[in-house]
């Protein structure tokens, strides 16, 4: 992580769990738990139905939310889908766009991601556009080519200005839920490249700038070695941010 240049980012994906008054009692113990002023950007990620009442129980703190997913059409005929506007009526600063279980259960494709990030940024949010491979992709030798091919199609259309805001985060899909972690330096090389392909597409100020996430199992244990190394600015926390004490422990090992 390059402190001087970008600030860490922690962020907690809830994924579909907690009830409203469970996830008010997150948020609660959770600005209990971290310090006035954390050095790292910490942000959750409840269910859309908890979101007004973790935008009110976090208020004051340092705590940010965001939304899980979001669809690229303001309004109109689309049942059940939530829009980036109403998103961002309910205060939300982020917006996880292009989950690997979004991709997988749901048939999100790299074109659907791209309006999504589009769609955040235009109604003045952050995008945090995921990417990873699994493990038959690894065990072939594609990891590279298919994050950056998935970062590529994301970003394409997006103006300077907007690219400048977007959270990138790498997810290794086999390292999902699943216990196993990418080691620090197998994340590293795929956090590098996708800085490379920023600085190539972009240029070396953008690059420089942008945040990029590590995702899988980051735990307490873990999670200083990994947002050690110099391209990884932060976490995307799925299991070990639902109680309060380890995402907290996850937060404070972003500023070592
Ligand atoms: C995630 O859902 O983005 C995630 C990384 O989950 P976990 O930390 O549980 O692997």
């Amino acid at each position: 992580m390059n402190p001087a240049l970008r600030r860490p980012l922690v962020a907690g994906n809830w994924k579909l769990h907690k009830t409203v008054g469970e996830s008010t009692e997150l948020v609660a113990a959770l600005a209990k738990a971290l310090p006035a002023e954390p050095t790292a950007e910490v942000v959750v990620a409840p269910v859309f139905t908890a979101l007004s009442a973790v935008r009110d129980a976090a208020a004051g703190s340092a705590i940010a939310h965001a939304a899980q997913d979001v669809y690229w059409e303001a309004s109109g005929a689309f049942t059940g889908e939530v829009s980036a506007p109403l998103l961002s009526d309910l205060g939300c600063s982020y917006v996880i766009v292009g989950h690997s279980e979004r991709r997988q259960l749901f048939g999100e494709s790299d074109e659907h991601v791209a309006r999504k990030a589009a769609a955040v940024l235009g109604a003045g949010m952050v995008p945090i556009v995921c990417c990873g491979e699994s493990l038959e992709q690894r065990e072939a030798g594609e990891t590279e080519a298919h994050v950056l091919s998935q970062v590529g199609a994301a970003l394409a259309g997006l103006s300077e200005g907007d690219l400048a805001k977007v959270v990138i985060a790498y997810e290794p899909i086999w390292a999902i839920g699943t216990g196993r972690t990418a080691s620090p330096d197998d994340a590293q090389q795929v956090h590098g490249a996708i800085r490379g392909l920023l600085s190539e597409r972009f240029g070396s100020a953008l690059a420089d700038g942008t945040r990029i996430l590590y995702g899988g199992s980051v735990k307490p244990g873990n999670a200083a070695e990994l947002m050690a190394q110099p391209d990884i600015d932060g976490a995307l926390v799925g299991g070990a941010s639902l109680e309060s004490d380890s995402f907290a422990a996850i937060v404070a090992a972003a500023q070592a």
